[in-house]
């Protein structure tokens, strides 16, 4: 079966044609600037070269076109016909209190996307662009909703709440979600697969440490706990965003600088993290490395409370687990960066961790990076959100 993956942002389109048969991706792309001047579709194909269009893209609607015209183009394109297409995936943000699993898209789903609006207000509206694109696209094609927060509708009541007047909880449903739910989900799954672990009852804790970043723990794939919130600004430190704070932080900076709580939000989303700790240097980790390298005081404390951070996170869950088997490194950082592995498990000695050097020194590639002698199974996992999202689809509409 051949799936559509879509994954819309307010300005963006990334595309992926997965064959669901062999998991193997036929095709992907981008579309950027939709609705601003300058829009550029770049699209690749399996042994194929990089094909660009530059052409005004509107709407998303005319995006998704855009796609299917790559898709059976002549020369770039991998199918004959879009009724190859069977179904289309597509990434959502927010599916609220409503959603704990993935769904075939109708009306009503339609309607929940949109009564999230207000919780994830740049990307619901994109996500439900997208939606609406491809039924006009391609209609009578199923379209699967795979919602970020799905993962974390497990948590128990003690690790959802905030601990503020509850009428707001009743009246806004104000509660912790937590995000990168499709790449927890997949993560947490193949450390079951890989690590050889009780399907049913291993606990497990996946540290996705990427621009943006988060920690869940899981027992027998169901998540318990999550380090992102009401929004993906809670938990850890990332590249733009300051995580975990006293929120009279923000009443003080608002009046000693005049700023509104919209604009110091956004101080917290965009300017902060790794890229306001370091003194503005860079929210890329690599720059922040090669920064602490050449002596930079502040780069190094950015790193090291960054590390700092997921270590107390790793500590707090396994005691919301009574224990952890298995800890596993994702993302952007968590697959590339060894010394990011290596340094956050410095910190947990007491739980019997012990990495092997060697078997750390890698990039990328499912690994078991713990000792023989190791308590806990430490593992690098590379993560991909494209594929659990084809997947999800395939187990939907087969
Ligand atoms: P997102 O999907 O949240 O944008 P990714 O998971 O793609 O992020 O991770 C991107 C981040 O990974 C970059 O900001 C970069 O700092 C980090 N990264 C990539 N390669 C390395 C590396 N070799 N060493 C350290 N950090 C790296």
């Amino acid at each position: 079966m051949k799936v559509l993956v879509i994954n819309c942002g307010s300005s963006s389109l990334k595309y992926q044609l997965i064959d669901s048969e062999n998991e193997s991706v036929l095709a992907k792309g981008l579309c950027e600037r939709i609705g601003i001047a300058g829009s550029k579709l770049t699209h690749e194909a399996a042994g194929k070269e990089k094909y660009v269009v530059e052409k005004a893209m509107p709407d998303h609607t005319t995006a998704i076109q855009m796609v299917m015209d790559a898709l059976v183009d002549g020369t770039y394109g991998v199918i004959a016909d879009t009724s190859e297409i069977s179904a289309v995936g597509h990434r959502v943000l927010h599916g609220g209190m409503k959603y704990s699993d993935s769904i075939v898209v109708n009306e009503d789903v339609k309607k929940v996307i949109r009564e999230c609006f207000d919780l994830g207000p740049l990307h619901n509206p994109a996500n439900l662009m997208g939606i609406e694109a491809c039924e006009a696209a391609m209609p009578g094609v199923p379209n699967v909703a795979v919602f970020d927060t799905a993962f974390g509708m497990s948590m128990p009541e003690k690790a959802y709440m905030y601990a503020i007047p509850h009428e707001y909880f009743e009246k806004y449903s104000i509660r912790r979600y937590g995000f990168h739910g499709t790449s927890h989900k997949f993560v947490s799954g193949e450390a079951i697969k890989f690590g050889g672990l009780d399907p049913k009852n291993a606990k497990v804790i996946v540290c996705h440490l990427g621009n943006g970043a988060s920690v869940s723990a899981s027992i027998g794939g169901k998540c318990v706990d999550t380090s992102m919130g009401l929004t993906p600004l809670e938990g850890l430190i990332m590249g733009t965003r300051s995580g975990d704070l006293d929120p009279a932080v923000v009443q003080f900076i608002c009046n000693k600088e005049n700023l509104t709580v919209d604009e110091m939000l956004n101080v917290l989303n965009k300017k902060s993290g790794v890229l306001g700790m370091s003194g503005g240097i860079s929210s890329d980790f690599r720059d922040i490395e090669k920064a602490k390298e050449e002596g930079n005081h502040l780069a190094a404390v950015a790193l090291d409370a960054f590390y700092y951070r997921v270590a107390k996170y790793i500590g707090a869950y396994t005691a919301a687990m009574n224990g952890v088997d298995a800890i596993a490194f994702t993302a952007g950082v968590g697959e590339n960066d060894k010394v990011a592995r290596k340094t956050i498990c410095s910190y947990l000695g007491f739980l019997g961790v012990v990495i092997d050097d060697e078997a750390n020194d890698v990039r990328g590639k499912e690994r078991v990076i713990s000792a023989p002698e190791s308590k806990v199974k430490v593992m690098l996992l590379p993560t991909n959100e494209e594929l659990a999202i084809c997947r999800e689809t395939v187990a939907l509409v087969k």
